[in-house]
């Protein structure tokens, strides 16, 4: 299989040209398609293996075909991970990536203060990529609101419930639109994970790699 034949629109697939990769990995053969055909999806998926750009660029192509001029910036779109140093990789990612792409992203992050955070949240942001614990701050100091967001990936689902971060993943969750896409992915499928995809997810689609 090659890029071009996996249905990614056109800047999408600029910027993957650019980055010299002609070919999907396994897992981005199987993920790309279905996040394209907008279904839920649940993944167990190690990293390593081009994980990430597999659930990126469908989020950008989701963004390049919707996004209108002037729209406002409602985070249509949100990744969570469990750590500061992965939400950074995901975001330089999306950067990369959505180059081509008429959007803007943000990281959401503890550690760093919040004030730079919030600023850049009330300009307008289409896609979030955050940790779990300072996004439900900013929801709660009502700076960011996902009433927008019909697409969520959820990444490293079983290191996101290690840390402790399972109820504040599903107070997350509760605050989204009903009808949305969301993916999970885990190394592992523990059966509190299972747990939360049959909580949140719908008739997903599910992938091994
Ligand atoms: P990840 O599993 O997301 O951490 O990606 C692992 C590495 O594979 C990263 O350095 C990517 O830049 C690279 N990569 C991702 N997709 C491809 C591809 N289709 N062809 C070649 N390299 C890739």
């Amino acid at each position: 299989t090659l890029f071009n034949e996996l249905g990614l629109a056109e800047p999408i697939l600029r910027a993957v040209a650019a980055e010299g990769y002609t070919n999907p990995t396994p897992i981005q053969e199987q993920v790309i398609p279905t996040m394209l055909a907008g279904r839920d999806l649940l993944g167990t998926a190690q990293t390593g293996t081009g994980k990430t750009a597999s659930f990126v660029l469908p989020v950008l192509d989701k963004l390049s075909r919707t996004m209108v001029p002037a729209a406002p910036r409602t985070c249509h779109a949100l990744i969570v991970v469990p750590t500061r140093e992965l939400a950074q990789q995901v975001a330089d990612s999306v950067r990369n990536y959505g180059r081509f792409v008429n959007m803007s992203s943000a990281v959401v992050i503890g550690g760093a203060r919040p004030g730079p955070q919030v600023k850049a949240l009330s300009r307008g942001v289409d896609f979030v990529i955050a940790t779990p614990g300072r996004l439900l701050d900013h929801m709660q100091t009502g700076a960011i609101r996902l009433d927008q967001t019909d697409v969520v990936v959820l990444d490293e689902a079983d290191q996101m419930l290690d840390l402790g971060f399972m109820p504040a993943i599903r107070k997350i969750l509760a605050k989204m639109p009903r009808e949305r896409q969301t993916v999970l992915l885990s190394a592992t499928m523990p059966p509190a994970i299972r747990k939360l995809a049959g909580d949140f997810l719908r008739q997903p689609a599910e992938i091994s790699v």
